[in-house]
C-alpha cells in the first residue's frame, strides 16, 4: 500500500522523537511491502519564526490533502521563549487548536497502557501495578461543557456565573460508533461513562450509546457513573478495554489513567474525525528543558505511528510489530533516562529508535 503522511516536526524534543517515528515506519515498510510519503510541514513555535503565525492555510491544506497526520509536540519554555510574549491567538498553541479545529477532530483516543517491566513506574499498590493494565479513553473534544454558552454577571446583587452542558444526539452517535470501532480493534469491551443519575445530557448520552451498541453484537457495553469510574481507574484498572466519554469527564478521567501508568514519554494520542483520517501524536510536551540533547523518549511518538497504521491506515499486523518491538526492547532491558532504573541500559533518544526499528 502507498500512504501519504503529513509530518509536522515541531519544537523542542518535537523533531527528535518524530525522526525515530519515521525511522520505525521506514522499517515497516521495508518489511510489509509499502510504500511511505512524507511532506515536512511546518507548525508552532517552528511556523511563528518561518512564517509570523503559528498555523498557515499551507498546512492546513497539506494535511487536508494526506492520509494522516504524525505529529511531535509545539511550544517552547514558557516563561523564556519570545513566543509568549505575543497575543494568545499568535502562539505555538493556537496552531495546535487551529488544526483540530479545520480538520474537525472529534474524537480523541488515549490509550493507556502498564507495561509489566515498567511496574515500578506506577504509582499504585503493587497487587494492582502487577497485573499490568492495557485500555484505551476515547473523549469527545469539540462538545459539551468546553464549548457551551457560558456568562458571569451580577444577579440579584451576587456575582453568578453559568456554564452550559450541551450535546446533540448526533454528536453522541458519532463518538459511541467510533469507540465501538476501536473496541472491534481490540478486546471488545466499551464503558460508556455518564452522570446520567443526575444530568439530562448524560441520560440523553445513554441512550445513544445503548442504541448504537445495538449495531455491534460483538461488543459488551456498561455504562459506569463518573465518579465510580475515578475510583475504578486506580482500584481496578485492568478491568477495562475502551472508556468513552464527554469532554470534560474525558479531560479529567485522562490524565488520572495516564498519571498511573508512570510515564509521559511512552503515552501516545490520536485526534480524529468522522473517517479514518486522524492526527498522531505523543501526549507529552515539548519538554523545553531536555530539547536538542538526544535524550527524549520517542516511544510515545513510535507508538502514535503504531496507532496511524492501526486506525488510519487498517494496517494491523504492521501496528503489532510496533508495539512488540516497543515490549521486547523494554523486555531486553533498554531504557531512555525518563524510565532508567538500576540493572538496565540507558540509550539516547536516537537509540533508542534504531533497537526498535532492529526488532520490528
Ligand atoms: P512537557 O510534557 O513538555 O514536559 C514535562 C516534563 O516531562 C519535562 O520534565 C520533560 O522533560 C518531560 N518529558 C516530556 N516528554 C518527554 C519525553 N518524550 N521524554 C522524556 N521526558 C519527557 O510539559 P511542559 O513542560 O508543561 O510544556 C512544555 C511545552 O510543551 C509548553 O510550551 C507547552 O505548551 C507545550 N505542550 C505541547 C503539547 C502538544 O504539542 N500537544 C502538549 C503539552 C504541552
Amino acid at each position: 500500500m502507498e500512504k501519504n503522511i503529513a509530518v509536522i516536526k515541531g519544537d523542542g524534543i518535537g523533531p527528535e522523537i518524530v525522526t525515530e517515528s519515521m525511522k520505525v515506519l521506514d522499517k515497516v515498510a521495508e518489511k510489509f511491502g509499502h510504500k511511505f510519503n512524507y511532506t515536512q510541514l511546518l507548525m508552532g513555535g517552528c511556523s511563528i519564526d518561518a512564517n509570523g503565525v503559528p498555523l498557515t492555510d499551507e498546512t492546513i491544506a497539506a494535511c487536508k490533502a494526506s492520509d494522516a497526520v504524525l505529529m511531535g509536540s509545539i511550544g517552547g519554555d514558557t516563561t523564556t521563549s519570545p513566543w509568549y510574549k505575543l497575543p494568545a491567538n499568535l502562539r505555538p498553541e493556537a496552531g495546535l487548536l487551529g488544526i483540530r479545529k479545520a480538520l474537525g477532530l472529534f474524537a480523541n483516543l488515549r490509550p493507556c497502557l502498564l507495561y509489566p517491566e515498567l511496574a515500578g513506574a506506577c504509582p499504585l499498590k503493587t497487587e494492582i501495578s502487577a497485573k499490568g493494565f492495557d485500555m484505551l479513553i476515547m473523549r469527545e473534544l469539540t462538545g459539551g461543557l468546553y464549548f457551551g454558552a457560558r456568562k458571569t454577571e451580577e444577579v440579584n446583587g451576587v456575582m453568578t456565573a453559568t456554564d452550559t452542558l450541551t450535546y446533540s444526539e448526533d454528536e453522541i452517535r458519532r463518538i459511541a460508533i467510533k469507540a465501538f470501532d476501536v473496541a472491534m480493534k481490540r478486546r471488545k469491551k466499551v464503558t460508556s461513562v455518564d452522570k446520567a443519575n443526575v444530568l439530562d445530557s448524560s441520560r440523553l448520552w445513554r441512550k445513544v450509546v445503548t442504541e448504537v451498541a445495538k449495531d455491534y453484537p460483538e461488543v459488551t457495553l456498561e455504562h459506569m457513573l463518573v465518579d465510580n469510574s475515578a475510583m475504578q481507574l486506580v482500584k481496578d484498572p485492568a478491568q477495562f478495554d475502551v472508556m468513552v466519554t464527554e469532554n470534560m469527564f474525558g479531560d479529567i478521567l485522562s490524565d488520572e489513567a495516564s498519571m498511573i501508568t508512570g510515564s509521559i514519554g511512552m503515552l501516545p494520542s490520536a485526534s480524529m474525525n468522522e473517517t479514518k483520517f486522524g492526527l498522531y501524536e505523543p501526549s507529552g510536551g515539548s519538554a523545553p528543558d531536555i530539547a536538542g540533547q538526544n535524550k527524549a523518549n520517542p516511544i510515545a511518538t513510535i507508538l502514535s505511528a503504531a496507532m496511524m497504521l492501526r486506525y488510519s491506515f487498517d494496517m494491523v499486523k504492521e501496528a503489532d510489530a510496533v508495539e512488540n518491538a516497543v515490549s521486547k526492547v523494554l523486555k531486553d532491558g533498554f531504557r531512555t533516562g525518563d524510565i532508567m532504573s538500576e540493572g538496565m541500559t540507558k540509550l539516547s533518544c536516537s537509540e533508542m529508535g534504531d533497537k526498535i526499528a532492529e526488532n520490528i
